[in-house]
């Protein structure tokens, strides 16, 4: 079957083919006009994906050499993220199923992020860890099945993309923030202790290290106005740390006391190079089989969409034209 996929979430207009479980194109457009703003203003993003649509899915058909009438079904993010983008997806979804008188999938934005592990080999085994760490979210999900997942521990606060983006603010560095600390990082030398939360269970927080790093930055700065041009490199491997160390302690404590050995992550800050070697060391000493999204499945795309979607359509999970987007949506139902 050939499914088209539609992500419009968040501030990437995305569009997919995917054949058979298998990714022909994954056409991501990036909004730069948020970068003057320093952070994803919700009426531009919109506009901005009603202008990117249609070229965005075109390029997809192009670039994967079909026709669209070869399209089987048509799958997009319901939910959750800024209700004004999910529109856009979700009424160019509906409109082009009513045209062409085919199928309409719905997919959970955070299950399309755990379920890019099976664009490629290797795949997750059931039941597998999925810590999902992205831009509004951190969970660690129990996958039991394609769409079975259990939310076993998330944020209190901020999210992980989160800390990296507000942590890069108060650096004066452009948003968002993630990718740039990541390179800054590795040119220092974490020497700076920031705090760790002590939050229950399986859960995180990274509210109190941001009021950490500001009240460091202020602190220092006032004792030496060069304090942040002389350290960048430093405070940025110190506060990558420290995420690293909060998200993979209870990464490693669920694993442990659900007698998970097969682990993943997922979502934007799963694209952290820190991250992603720190997990790989976790991994030899816990003895857990891996799996890390190939840097393009990490971020917003639709191949992620397209290929959930593939996954519905061979149980004949379809919606129908009443759907309508969802702000808020669990990743357990
Ligand atoms: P959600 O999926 O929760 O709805 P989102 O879709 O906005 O949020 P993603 O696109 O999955 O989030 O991820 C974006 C986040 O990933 C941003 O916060 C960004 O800073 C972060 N990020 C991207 N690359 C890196 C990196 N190399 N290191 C750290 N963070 C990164
Ligand atoms: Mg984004
Ligand atoms: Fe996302």
């Amino acid at each position: 079957a050939t499914i088209l996929g539609i992500e419009s979430s968040c501030d990437e207009t995305s569009a997919s083919i995917c054949i058979d479980g298998e990714i022909r194109s994954n056409i991501i457009s990036n909004q730069t006009v948020h970068e003057k703003f320093g952070g994803v203003i919700p009426e531009l993003a919109s506009r901005a994906h009603q202008q990117n649509i249609i070229p965005t899915v075109s390029e997809a058909i192009r670039v994967a050499k079909i026709h669209k009438n070869e399209i089987d079904a048509i799958a997009f993010t319901r939910g959750p993220g800024l209700l004004g983008s999910l529109l856009v997806g979700t009424s160019f979804a509906k409109a082009f199923a009513l045209a062409r008188n085919i199928p309409l999938i719905e997919v959970n934005h955070m299950q399309g992020h755990i379920l890019a592990h099976f664009i490629e080999d290797p795949k997750p085994k059931f039941p597998f860890l999925c810590l999902t760490v992205s831009g509004g979210h951190t969970q660690i999900v129990l996958v039991k099945n394609y769409f079975d997942m259990e939310l076993v521990g998330q944020t209190i606060d901020d999210a992980a993309g989160e800390a990296f983006d507000k942590t890069a603010k108060i650096l004066n560095l452009p948003y968002p923030g993630g990718p740039l600390i990541d390179k800054l990082a590795k040119e220092g030398n974490p020497r700076f202790k920031f705090p760790e939360p002590q939050i229950k269970d399986f859960d995180f927080s990274f509210s109190g290290l941001k009021t950490a790093i500001l009240y460091f930055v202020q602190q220092n700065t006032k004792e030496n106005p060069n304090f942040l041009q002389e350290n960048i490199n430093d405070i940025c491997a110190s506060v990558q740390d420290r995420i690293i160390s909060i998200l993979l302690k209870k990464l490693k404590l669920a694993a442990n006391q659900l007698e998970i050995v097969d682990v993943a992550i997922a979502g934007g800050v799963s694209a952290n190079s820190g991250l992603r070697s720190a997990l790989v060391s976790l991994a030899e000493q816990e003895h857990w089989n891996v799996y890390i999204p190939k840097f393009e499945y990490c971020t917003d795309n639709a191949a992620m969409i397209a290929i959930a979607g593939y996954y519905k359509y061979l149980n004949n999970d379809f919606v129908s034209q009443e759907i309508a987007p969802l702000a808020r949506w669990s990743v357990s139902n």
